[in-house]
């Protein structure tokens, strides 16, 4: 059996493990009650940090507890590694977005924490497929997990376009805490059995599910939706009712990569199906529109925008100024801190344009 730690649930919020490392459900669902007991009758003390430590031994077995809920999330303490359910149920609450930012590397995970830190903002990473078969899964959900126990700010991290069910469960596995299956090059029936049947593994460990219906057109690392095809809302309606997804991502004119040329947002149908549809919705393809874009549609149902390229390109140019400035350069640390540094002020723009700043 692989053992890999867990994290600790909120105190008074009951935890649930994933069982996905082959223990029995018993076993599990017995370190589940423990951690739960332990939180409940010593509120957030010294004593309880200490049991805690403890109990994270213990946790080896039991592997991933996450703070499922996000609802007891504890400013300052390392369990700010939350599901993206509750953060994207606030920003529906409060007419607001998450940002939902992809990283590549330690420096851009830092970056993207740093921004949320620094706006007390609440925060998605997230990786793509590509991204993930560069280093693997574990590798980027630890760097998330470091940067997030650091924080005091609510952190997710993510599984952008899962393409197939094996990724999302190892992503699952690998302690994730929220997840993307993206069926939407399939046929509509397939794509709702290829969801339902993520949603449905995921359910015990209250990891919440993303789907995406429509598909958002452009090309992005080795995604390709060619020119997209837009959602249906009375499609969405049976889609997320037969489906279960917690949010869902629609297609209404964006593109993926980097715009050829001014995109033309069908606005009108992004409130069709908001009427139809209560989970928040998703917006891929942001990178490239405007500000005001951006927040006609947060204010028609959009409560997590989806960044990426912009991202890459702020990192890669101020690498390459960097190196241009100083090309004697040979400590990767110099140009990295410039990238970090870069990204980070690019983040917290998109955070203000979500209106998530001031959310944590
Ligand atoms: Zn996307």
């Amino acid at each position: 059996m692989i053992i890999k730690p867990g994290l600790f649930t909120a105190p008074h919020s009951k935890p649930q493990t994933s069982c996905a490392k082959g223990a029995s459900d018993t076993a599990l669902r017995l370190m589940s009650e423990a951690v739960w007991w332990v939180n409940s009758i010593h509120p957030i003390d010294e004593n309880r940090k200490s049991l805690a430590n403890e109990l994270d031994a213990a946790c080896l077995f039991s592997s991933i507890a996450v703070n499922n809920s996000g609802k007891n999330y504890i400013k300052g303490e390392r369990i700010m590694l939350v599901t993206s359910e509750k953060l994207l149920l606030d920003a529906q609450k409060g007419g607001y977005a998450v940002g939902a930012f992809n990283v590549e590397n330690m420096e851009m995970v830092q970056a993207v924490v740093a921004a949320a830190e620094e706006l007390r903002a609440p925060v998605i990473m997230q990786t793509t497929p590509s991204t993930v078969k560069y280093a693997g899964l574990d590798y980027y959900y630890a760097n998330a997990k470091a940067a997030a126990e650091a924080a005091s700010v609510p952190v997710a991290i993510h599984l952008d376009h899962g393409d197939s069910f094996a990724l999302a469960m190892q992503a699952l596995r690998s302690g994730y805490t929220s997840i993307m299956i993206d069926g939407s090059h399939s046929v509509f029936e397939e794509n709702i059995a290829i969801s339902k049947a993520v949603v449905d593994a995921c359910a015990p460990s209250k990891i919440p599910v993303e789907a995406e219906l429509g598909k958002v057109g452009g090309k992005e690392d080795d995604l390709d939706g060619g020119n997209g095809g837009y959602t249906d809302p009375a499609e969405a309606k049976e889609f997320v009712e037969r489906t279960g997804v917690t949010s869902l991502a629609v297609e209404i004119g964006t593109a993926h990569g980097v715009y050829a040329g001014e995109p033309k947002l069908d606005v009108e149908r992004l409130s069709e199906i908001r009427k139809v549809v209560d989970i928040p919705l998703v917006l891929h393809g942001a990178s490239g529109l405007t500000d005001e874009a951006v927040q006609e549609c947060i204010k028609r149902g959009i409560c997590k925008v989806n960044f990426a390229t912009e991202l890459r390109i702020a990192y890669s140019d101020a690498v390459k100024k960097y190196l241009a400035d100083a090309p004697e350069t040979f400590d990767p640390k110099k140009y990295g801190a410039a990238g970090r540094e870069s990204v980070k002020q690019l983040v917290m723009g998109r955070m203000k344009v979500c209106g998530c700043n001031g959310k944590a």
